[in-house]
């Protein structure tokens, strides 16, 4: 089952994507975390991606579709939670050829819509584990010792695009590049969410919407 997460910066995906993931176990795939991580190594790659994020864009299709590619063919039996991706209508036709060719049914996108001045109230205020990647908000979701995550022990980072010239061009290209990818999911298959409301509630409301086509995909299997 492959399970799309669409929403504006800071609007809950990373933390909706390791709810989903435990709950359905299914493996959560964040296009952003694996480019941080690329970004941190000292090569002409890892550079280059660091320069793209420090600035808000987005980084090529091609190589964020290999990211996804390489996953979906290592997870073929259960599929997977994407955070992030597609995040482009070129992003959005290869994806659609990709599950085709590969016979998964068509993807089922959630949809967290959250105001834009929450937005930039929340990832002015996040912070995130580097080592097991969850995501805190120190306004809505703190962690239970300051600075250490509650899972791993390991100690939270401000990420380095949540910085408020950063979160306004990343804002502006979401609008611009990934709001028209909406339009590619219509029907049944999307899911519009409010996502201006407490983790725990919004994921009641995804858990609601996504266990009938769970069960549909567990009884075709
Ligand atoms: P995120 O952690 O999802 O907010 O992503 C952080 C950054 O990684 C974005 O601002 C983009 O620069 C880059 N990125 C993540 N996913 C994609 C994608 N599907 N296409 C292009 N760039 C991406």
């Amino acid at each position: 089952m492959i399970i799309l997460l669409f929403g504006p910066p800071g609007s809950g995906k990373g933390t909706q994507a390791r709810l989903i993931s435990e709950w359905l176990s299914v493996p959560s795939l964040s296009t952003g975390d694996m480019l941080r991580s690329e970004a941190r190594q000292d090569s002409d790659l890892g550079r280059k991606i660091r320069e793209t994020l420090a600035e808000g864009r987005y980084v090529s299709d091609e190589m964020v579709n290999v990211i996804v590619l390489q996953q979906l063919e290592r997870n073929p039996a259960s599929g997977l939670v994407l955070d992030g991706y597609p995040r482009t209508v070129r992003q959005a036709v290869y994806l659609e050829n990709a599950l085709l060719e590969r016979g998964f049914p068509p993807p089922v996108a959630v949809h967290l819509d959250v105001p834009t001045e929450q937005i930039v109230e929340r990832l002015s205020s996040r912070e995130q584990c580097p080592a097991c990647r969850r995501i805190f908000n120190l306004l809505q979701q703190q962690p239970r010792s300051p600075g250490v995550c509650d899972d791993c022990s390991g100690s939270l980072v401000r990420r380095d695009d949540d910085k408020p010239d950063v979160i306004r061009e990343r804002l502006h290209t979401y609008h611009e590049l990934t709001g028209p990818v909406l339009a590619h999911y219509t029907g049944a298959n999307y899911l519009p969410l409010d996502g201006n409301r407490k983790p725990d509630a919004v994921f009641r409301d995804i858990q609601v919407s996504l266990d009938p086509f769970h069960k549909r995909w567990i009884a075709d299997r």
